[in-house]
């Protein structure tokens, strides 16, 4: 035998254990591993759970509290831009032409930010 392992089967005592369930970490065989994309397991019900767990753990990293936060953030900063362009555009404008109302509000914010 290869002698990779000196862990015998908990369920077949006379062979060495190739694996460790990935779910309890219980050695096993190669007659009673159960195999799936994830990893090897020891048994269905592990394997079953292992994979339930996977799937939440997914579904619990798809909404990170990070990413609404930036999100926010982000459209914050989007909204501050264009309240920005519009207050420029504004005293350009007003400073431009001569608009009744805008054009006092232009002074007053070029007088507020100093230009
Ligand atoms: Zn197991
Ligand atoms: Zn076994």
């Amino acid at each position: 035998m290869s002698g990779e392992s000196h862990v015998m089967c908990p369920v077949h005592v006379n062979r060495h254990a190739t694996f460790k369930c990935k779910q309890c970490g219980r050695p096993g065989c190669n007659l009673c591993v159960v195999a799936s994309p994830m990893g090897r397991f020891c048994s269905e019900p592990c394997r079953d759970k292992f994979l339930a767990f996977a799937k939440k753990a997914e579904e619990l990293a798809e909404p990170e509290i990070k990413r609404p936060k930036l999100l926010w953030l982000r459209g914050m900063v989007q909204r501050t831009l264009a309240i920005l362009a519009v207050i420029l555009g504004l005293v350009i404008a007003g400073t431009a032409f001569y608009i009744p109302g805008i054009s006092q509000v232009a002074y007053w914010i070029r007088t507020f930010l100093g230009i």
